[in-house]
């Protein structure tokens, strides 16, 4: 007998949607069915995200529109942080949690929908319920973080570093791999700080000790033969070590490190971790460890107190970095952030112009950096056929924040497969390329 209709939404960024993934795996663990339309679910949970203004106004609309349709509405995530503006826009709610609170979600769904049976997880697929495509899954190595940048309220919602167990860690990957995954984006608030809260304390894997730190854990993952991508890394020197790794080909060779600025006025201001290092020598030192490393990152533009000289200087950097991906936001103030209180702060249409001159720099760095790879060949990953293309990616692009590889409809390839693609073009953010014939052998 089935347990009722939840209707899940799930907004933000990859750790909210490994959230979403815990509470939808016990939801089914206790047979519960899920439903996409509003107005046919029992109770509708929304997992919100708080970090900038544009992520607040989609949330609260979905909240709006969960409400007007179906009335019977629980908020959890980031934004949940924030429930006394939540409840006073919305009284009829029934409840909201903060981030990753699980057991609250299921608390009030249970109030709303009584579970009637003992959890059955031997009904779940290997590796619970999963809102990516089966070849890829996220695993959170880390809740909460133990910065203070000025412009971030995650440590107040998510509190401070919470790091998971190597062992706990390294089973779920394991699991994961059980159920189809090739490969694993690890992502956390601060990944090359992961451990720091755990003394050092080793897990004894097959017979190994297992130390809680990124290296180690890296090093655990790669043996599982799986792609292992790493997100959120902070420019520490540490991270040599990491890249040596992906130059022997343990791990890939891909860095996603949120530099956010480039002047050191600016990074101070934003009190980013590792501000003192000098960002590019970090760049240059890694493309000498690892020729072929994709860099991305993103920037924030208009930050308080950001001259024109301090622009300059951050697209000065771009150019001297040549980064191969960049995401760019304008700054906005979010509700909570210290600095809402800085002074001097750059009018938003100042700020949008910014944005948009730095896009057009660094479209003709990705621009130039993707034409390198034309002629060469590599092995990828099928993330979609349609009858118009096939939509593939290689080490160098991670899912939905990069470019992709497209190339020409192929029969017999289908998502999940691996494959080798000669590229044979490229455009500011896209490569195309062709299936070679070592991909029947992969
Ligand atoms: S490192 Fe900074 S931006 Fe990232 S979660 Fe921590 S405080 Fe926020």
């Amino acid at each position: 007998m089935s347990q009722g209709s939840i209707g899940f939404v799930s907004l933000g960024c990859a750790k909210a949607t490994v959230d979403s993934e815990r509470i939808l795996t016990e939801l089914r663990a206790e047979g519960y069915e899920f439903s996409d339309q509003y107005d046919q679910a029992d109770v509708v949970v929304v997992n919100t995200c708080g970090f900038i203004e544009s992520a607040v106004e989609e949330s609260l609309a979905v909240i709006e529109e969960a409400v007007g349709t179906n009335g019977q509405v629980i908020v959890t995530g980031c934004l949940g942080a924030r429930s006394d503006m939540l409840m006073k826009k919305f009284p009829s709610l029934l409840a909201v949690t903060g981030p990753h609170d699980k057991d609250a979600v299921l608390t009030a769904i249970h109030e709303v929908v009584p579970p009637i049976h003992a959890p059955l997880y031997h009904l779940l697929p290997p590796g619970g319920i999963k809102l990516t495509p089966r070849h890829y899954a996220y695993l959170k190595i880390s809740e909460g973080c133990n910065h203070k940048c000025s412009f971030c309220i995650i440590p107040s919602m998510r509190g401070r570093l919470a790091s998971r167990s190597p062992r706990d860690i390294v089973e779920e990957a394991a699991s994961l791999r059980e159920a189809g995954v090739r490969e694993l984006l690890v992502v956390s608030q601060d990944t090359s700080a992961y451990g720091i809260d755990l003394k050092g304390d080793a897990d004894l894997l097959l017979g190994k000790a297992l130390r809680p730190n990124i290296v180690q854990l890296s090093e655990a993952l790669a043996e599982l033969d799986m792609w292992v991508r790493l997100h959120y890394v902070y420019p520490y020197r540490s991270v040599d070590r990491l890249v040596e790794l992906m130059s022997d080909g343990l791990i890939l060779p891909y860095l996603d490190v949120p530099f956010q600025h480039s002047s050191p006025k600016v990074l101070r201001q934003m009190k980013r971790p590792a501000s003192g290092e000098d960002n590019l020598e970090r760049v240059e030192s890694w493309r000498a460890l690892c020729p072929d490393i994709a860099i991305r990152s993103t920037f924030i533009v208009g930050f308080p107190g950001e001259t024109d000289e301090d622009f300059q200087h951050l697209l000065e950097f771009l150019q001297n970095a040549k980064l191969d991906r960049v995401g760019c936001f304008s700054y906005s103030p979010v509700e909570g952030a210290i600095a809402n209180n800085l002074a001097n702060p750059v009018d938003p249409d100042l700020a949008e112009e910014r944005r948009e001159a730095l896009m057009a720099t660094q479209a003709l760095i990705s621009s130039e950096r993707l034409q390198l790879r034309i002629g060469t060949t590599c092995a990828a990953v099928i993330d979609e056929v349609t009858s118009a293309e096939i939509i593939a990616r290689s080490y160098a692009e991670s899912p939905d924040v990069d470019g992709v590889i497209r190339i020409n409809p192929s029969l017999g390839v289908k998502a999940g497969d691996q494959v080798s693609i000669k590229i044979t073009d490229s455009d500011e953010y896209d490569l195309f390329g062709e299936l070679t014939t070592e991909s029947e052998q992969i």
